[in-house]
């Protein structure tokens, strides 16, 4: 193999985990959380938060801060601290859409619980 096709393919994966990693457009903050987290695991960090809040927040100074505030110091502990309610479900449900630009408050799932 030679080293132009090793580069394509390395360029190729690289593009592809971007993609992967890229926030929903409408998608809110905990259900972002919750697919990162199933996907890749926690980094002890607030990685996939601040991958979100990049993308999202409208607001973005104050977010790792109100998070830490909460007893977060990482992206799972915001999920048990700050989103404890997520239905009972064996694999993330599709997001319901954002309810507001830049609010980090959940999108209402519980439609999508009952029909699941
Ligand atoms: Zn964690
Ligand atoms: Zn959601």
């Amino acid at each position: 193999m030679s080293d132009g096709l090793c580069g394509d393919i390395e360029a190729e994966i690289a593009d592809l985990a971007l993609r992967l990693t890229e926030p929903g457009g409408t998608e809110c903050m905990r259900c972002y959380l919750l697919r990162m987290i199933a996907e890749f695991g926690c980094d002890g960090g607030f990685r996939w938060a601040v991958r979100w809040r990049d993308v999202h927040a409208a607001r973005p100074k104050g977010l790792l801060r109100r998070l830490a505030e909460r007893g977060c110091c990482c992206d799972c502990e915001v999920l048990l601290n700050v989103y404890p309610d997520y239905p009972p479900v064996a694999r993330p449900l599709p997001c319901a859409g954002i309810p507001q630009r830049g609010s980090v408050r959940p999108c209402d799932l519980r439609n999508l619980a009952r029909s699941a």
